[in-house]
């Protein structure tokens, strides 16, 4: 129960990855915490006070999760994973119903209970492709979303849905916030059930690989990215929740950019294992991509100051982990 003036926040999505982190993350801040989800944390015990096993799809079950004025709601629950999930286009339609739903579900109920704020996560894939298409200039200024052009329908669904969360703010007054993460990695999310993301699929491949041998990766490997830690990122969101007027969208993501080449190698070094890298055809993803931090820098006075490797150190280690007890 709700103790005294104790702070109150909900947690959509909160079995996920960053979901789960999040909880624990307002716990240790203080709050009071319901987190609402089709499944408990995988890997973990929820730190949530109260968890609801629910589908955010069904207005009811939103009717229920938002049943008092929390003064956080934070909706992180999509139909989402990798690039073997989101540019396969198998899972096209189900990631634009699914989220979609979700988003006009929980914004509508969190209007009527009249929600102090609300969070939204956005994506760095809703940046349009043909800015993206140099591997070493890739641009992702908050301002080169329009006109739009994003490579997947799920960026399409979630450029949808800022608009949506910016029309609650512009005619009910909503306080809403709204952040584009880019690439968040860190442990206890998916790293074997087809939804992965590259980090986590790189450690798995490279714990599971015996010195020597070969591991694969996807595309040519010259494809850029930057990857942010999830504690960071956690922070990051933390400073635009308690911004008293800046809403976004802004980037939440990291500048230091890599080949996925070069991230396969640091995760060997990290390993200390010798592996050829076998580059092979995969999903078609945008070649370069990177996160455009000036506007938080400015807005928020955020920058990550995580190495990418210190993060991958903490990822490797739990993967291996799971590899070793999954194997006995
Ligand atoms: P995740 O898949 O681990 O978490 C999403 C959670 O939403 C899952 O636990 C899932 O069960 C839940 N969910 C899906 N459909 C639901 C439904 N109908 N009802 C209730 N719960 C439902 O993903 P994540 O990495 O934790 O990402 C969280 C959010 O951040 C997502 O909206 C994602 O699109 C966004 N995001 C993440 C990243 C990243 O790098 N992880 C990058 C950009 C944006």
């Amino acid at each position: 129960m709700k103790i005294n003036d104790q702070k109150i926040a909900l947690v959509c999505g909160a079995g996920g990855f960053i979901g789960s982190h999040l909880v624990k993350d307002l716990k240790k801040k203080g709050f009071w915490v319901r987190g609402v989800d089709l499944k408990y944390p995988e890997f973990d015990n929820t730190e949530a006070d109260d968890f609801i096993i629910g589908d955010l799809r069904d207005p009811d079950v939103c009717k229920i999760a938002i049943d008092r004025r929390f003064d956080e709601v934070y909706q992180l629950a999509a139909d989402m994973g990798g690039a073997g999930f989101v540019f396969t286009g198998e899972n096209d339609a189900g990631i634009m119903h699914n989220s979609a739903l979700i988003n006009l579900n929980i914004l509508e109920e969190s209007r009527k209970r009249n929600i102090r704020k609300i969070f939204y996560s956005s994506s760095a894939c809703i940046y349009p492709e043909f800015n993206q298409m140099d591997p070493l200039n890739p641009k992702t200024s908050e301002d080169s979303a329009y006109p739009a052009n994003p490579d997947s329908e799920y960026g399409w669904e979630k450029l949808f849905s800022e608009r949506l969360y910016l029309a609650f703010n512009r005619n009910y007054g909503m306080d809403v916030r709204i952040a584009r993460l880019h690439n968040i990695f860190g442990p206890l999310g998916s790293w074997n059930n087809g939804r992965e993301k590259a980090p986590a699929a790189i450690c798995r491949k490279v714990a599971e690989a015996k010195d020597g041998s070969s591991i694969e990766i996807w595309g040519d490997g010259s494809q850029t990215r930057s990857f942010l830690y999830i504690d960071e990122c956690l922070e990051a969101m933390r400073k635009l929740m308690d911004q008293y007027k800046f809403i976004g969208p802004v980037n939440i993501g990291s500048e230091e950019m890599v080949t996925i080449n070069e991230l396969a190698e640091m995760t060997m070094e990290i390993a200390g294992k010798k592996l050829t890298i076998n580059n092979i055809p995969g999903p078609l993803v945008v070649r370069g991509r990177n996160s455009d931090n000036r506007l938080i820098r400015e807005k928020l006075g955020w920058a990550p100051d995580y190495p990418l490797k210190k993060g991958l150190i903490e990822t490797y280690r739990w993967i291996e982990e799971q590899v070793r007890l999954k194997a006995e």
